[in-house]
């Protein structure tokens, strides 16, 4: 008999969208699934998301529940990681370690060595609230059953392996690398998409830091004559923490009126703020590039298209992200630009990583390789991540 799967996504777009795709793989494989959605949600993207996404897929059943509700059952429990096998595997050994912010590099054993400064700053103060929980929920991943990630052998190899071998100093369940995740048809419409149509292959640079990034003035400033001065094309796609606000209004507010009257002037690009489909304008023949914070969705929908990424890591996992990205060749990655708000990254700096990242011929012609492995990972050739997914749907049949 199938299983069926009760899933249940933390807060944040940024974790409903793989656990949205991971629920439309298994009921394509005829698992009956159950998608827990805590009400209420954090944003009106949120409901959106999850609306349109159960008119979709009538066969997957939506249990609201209030936050509060903590039920204790003897079902199996799997975790859905959202970071890269690479953050996960330092995650796990938080509750054992302590972290010292004058040594260069940590060393786990069996692991690849971490650089000290790749480490979220919050990490090292116990008292953070952000810290206090990820060890709690650190402890908690002995109990569980398996970790399924949005992530494929290739990519992470160097990491998967040691994690599955039994070599790290302590016991971890099994790591069930099933990505990259796929695309799910999203209805309602896009207008970056019928500008994109307009433009030459490859030409274009997508410009996103994630779904709820908020910077300065200053900083937005620096991008936007960045991108003008580079003389790219850009799709610049801006978002602030107040998720809901009418978006024409907060747009001139955050770009200022004389920058957005330059990009218009120009036309050399577009700014919106508004919730664009990430994954066919990743898709799409025009980009040539993506200036990303390498958020982990991010970096898979990319790598699975085999877009080249100039990375500016902003905080929590996107370091440890954009390793794995430097590693495979993915993309650039100046280090020295640091935690967003550590300093203004200023518009020459950015002009000059952008023309790099679309005219660089080494850069572009490695990443299409990339782009082929990311194919490989789930698809028609049987890929590694395919098998993973039968495992996966196996150990899920069994009861305890
Ligand atoms: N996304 C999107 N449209 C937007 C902003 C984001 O489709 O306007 C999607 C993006 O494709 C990705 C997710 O939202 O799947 C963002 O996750 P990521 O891990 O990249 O970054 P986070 O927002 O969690 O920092
Ligand atoms: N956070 C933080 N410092 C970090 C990483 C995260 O304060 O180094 C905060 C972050 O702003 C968010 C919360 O902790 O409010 C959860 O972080 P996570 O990376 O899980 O967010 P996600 O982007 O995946 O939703």
């Amino acid at each position: 008999m199938e299983p069926h799967i009760a899933l249940l996504p933390s807060a944040g777009m940024g974790h409903l969208m793989p656990f949205l795709r991971l629920a439309a793989m298994l009921a394509s494989r005829n698992c009956k699934v159950t998608l827990l959605t805590a009400q209420p949600t954090v944003s009106a993207a949120e409901s959106k998301h999850l609306n349109s996404f159960f008119s979709a897929h009538p066969h997957i059943q939506r249990l609201d529940f209030q936050l509060a509700d903590h039920p204790s059952l003897s079902i199996s429990y799997y975790i859905l990681s959202t970071t890269s096998a690479r953050f996960f595997s330092l995650i796990t050994h938080l509750p054992h370690l302590t972290l010292e912010s004058s040594c260069v590099n940590l060393k786990l054993h069996g692991l690849p060595s971490f650089s000290i400064s790749n480490i979220p700053p919050p990490i090292f103060n116990p008292q953070n609230l952000f810290t206090t929980q990820m060890i709690s929920n650190a402890r908690a991943i002995s109990r569980v059953k398996g970790v399924v990630s949005n992530t494929f052998h290739w990519f992470e190899a160097e990491t998967i392996e040691p994690l599955n071998s039994g070599k790290t100093s302590i016991t971890l369940p099994q790591f069930l690398p099933i990505g990259p995740f796929k695309h799910y048809e999203d209805p309602g419409k896009c207008s970056s998409l019928s500008w994109l149509d307009e433009q030459p292959a490859k030409s274009v640079v997508y410009v996103s830091f994630g779904s709820r990034t908020a910077m300065s003035k200053d900083q937005i400033k620096e991008i936007g004559e960045g991108l003008l001065k580079s003389k790219q094309k850009f799709l610049w796609v801006l978002k602030s923490v107040k998720v809901d606000k009418a978006e024409e209004t907060e747009l001139k507010e955050l770009v200022g009126h004389s920058l957005l009257e330059k990009i218009e002037e120009k036309k050399q690009g577009i700014v919106v703020k508004e919730w664009v489909k990430q994954e066919e304008i990743l898709t799409h023949h025009a980009i040539g590039g993506f200036f990303s914070h390498c958020g982990w969705n991010s970096t898979m929908e990319a790598a699975q298209r085999g877009v080249p990424m100039l990375a500016w890591t902003l905080n929590g996992d996107q370091r440890f992200n954009a390793e794995v990205v430097e590693k495979a060749g993915l993309g650039l990655w100046p280090k020295h630009w640091g935690w967003l708000g550590e300093r203004l990254v200023k518009s020459e700096e950015i002009e000059e990583k952008i023309e790099e990242l679309m005219q660089d011929h080494k850069l572009r012609s490695m990443v299409p390789k990339v782009g082929g492995r990311g194919q490989n990972g789930l698809g028609k050739f049987g890929g590694t991540s395919e098998k993973v997914v039968g495992q996966l749907i196996e150990m899920l049949k069994l009861k305890s």
